[in-house]
């Protein structure tokens, strides 16, 4: 199953939100914070750059953050569908800035918060009707809870590309190995 260019754009994207707060700490401290994060993932279109506006996004990574600590199905459709209404989402096709007819779920002027939520919504819609939703895993790496959505074609990935988790667990399996052997 190959998932649309701009859905694998928005899982990666709600990834790199919900590890935005991973290992317990807190990285959209502030308005700014944010506005550099929104740089990083091309968020375009309207932004207040306010304490509210944070708050409103900080809440939206909690609620799309269970996406990745449920098996439930039922859940998972809860949560997107409520995200879904929260956001009055509205699909229109849209032609703009070069970009060929595609959907927009929010007006452009809508809350950013509004906006990110619909697209990650979708996003994670598409994952459901292909149910593919163990694709959103979160990295095996030792004291390492950050999450991302493994796209490879056989599902087989296994640590984030955050840290240097995935080295650090070959160096770890490879001394086991070598202790193994000296016994
Ligand atoms: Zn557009
Ligand atoms: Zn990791």
């Amino acid at each position: 199953m190959q998932f649309a260019h701009d859905t694998e754009v928005a899982l990666d994207g709600a990834a790199a939100l919900v590890n935005t707060a991973r290992g317990g700490e807190e990285r959209l401290t502030d308005p700014d914070a944010l506005a550099t994060f929104l740089d990083r993932e091309r968020y375009s279109g309207t932004r207040r750059g306010d304490g509210a506006e944070l708050a409103t996004v900080r809440d939206l990574r909690d609620r799309i953050a269970r996406l990745w600590d449920t098996e439930d199905v039922d859940q998972v459709v809860g949560i997107v569908n409520r995200v879904l209404s929260d956001a009055h989402a509205l699909p229109q096709l849209i032609r703009h800035d070069g970009w060929d007819w595609h959907l927009h779920l929010t007006p452009r002027d809508a809350p950013l918060v509004d906006r990110i939520g619909t697209e990650i919504a979708m996003a994670v819609a598409d994952l459901i009707r292909a149910q593919d939703l163990e694709r959103l895993k979160r990295c095996a790496g030792e004291d390492c809870d950050a999450v991302f959505v493994d796209l490879s074609r056989n599902r087989s990935r296994r640590f984030c590309d955050l840290g240097n988790c995935a080295n650090r667990a070959h160096v770890a399996a490879y001394r086991a190995r070598k202790a193994g052997r000296a016994d």
